[in-house]
């Protein structure tokens, strides 16, 4: 269907905003000017956020910041990233954070809550959407995870 994408980025934040405010969490919604619609699933891809937004307010330290964007790649294809200031994950762990149930260090892992299933499910929902979902993380300083979705601007085609 036919998304707005400012209106979804924002209801993204609106979704989370007591947690946010919770942990006093700055969010930064950016959308490149000129994207404006985009024929894209729009329950399917708020589920990813969902997920992404979860784990960036959870994994981040009270007082950090979260940055959504959302952009038009070279070839043509939505991005939408989720960057936070947050604890980070070990270059070790970041082949295997899509598998199911896999959570970073078990004990930092259990007191936050969770079942590990957030990232391999919205892998799931981006692979059936034909797009892909790339993370780079710096332990302590903050992770990045930015989806890529084949789209058609309104009055294109339909991908
Ligand atoms: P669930 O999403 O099922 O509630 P979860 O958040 O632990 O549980 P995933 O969303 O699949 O599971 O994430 C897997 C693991 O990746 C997490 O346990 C966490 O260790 C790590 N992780 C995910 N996102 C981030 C992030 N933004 N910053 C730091 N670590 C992260
Ligand atoms: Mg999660």
């Amino acid at each position: 269907q036919t998304t707005d994408l400012a209106e979804m980025t924002e209801d993204v934040v609106d979704r989370f905003s007591l947690q946010l405010r919770q942990k006093a969490i700055t969010v930064r919604v950016q959308v490149e000017p000129g994207l404006q619609k985009a024929w894209i699933d729009r329950d399917g891809i708020d589920q990813v956020l969902d997920n992404l937004m979860s784990n960036a307010i959870k994994y981040t330290l009270d007082g950090g910041s979260i940055v959504l964007s959302a952009k038009l790649t070279g070839a043509g294809q939505l991005s939408i990233s989720v960057k936070d200031t947050g604890i980070g994950i070990p270059k070790k762990d970041i082949a295997h954070i899509f598998d199911r149930f896999y959570r970073v260090d078990k004990a930092r892992s259990r007191s936050m809550g969770g079942t590990g299933l957030g990232l391999s499910i919205a892998r799931e929902i981006v692979r059936a959407h034909g797009g892909t979902i790339g993370i780079e993380s710096e332990p302590n300083a903050g992770t990045t995870v930015t989806v890529t979705l084949p789209m058609a601007q309104e009055g294109g085609e339909q991908p």
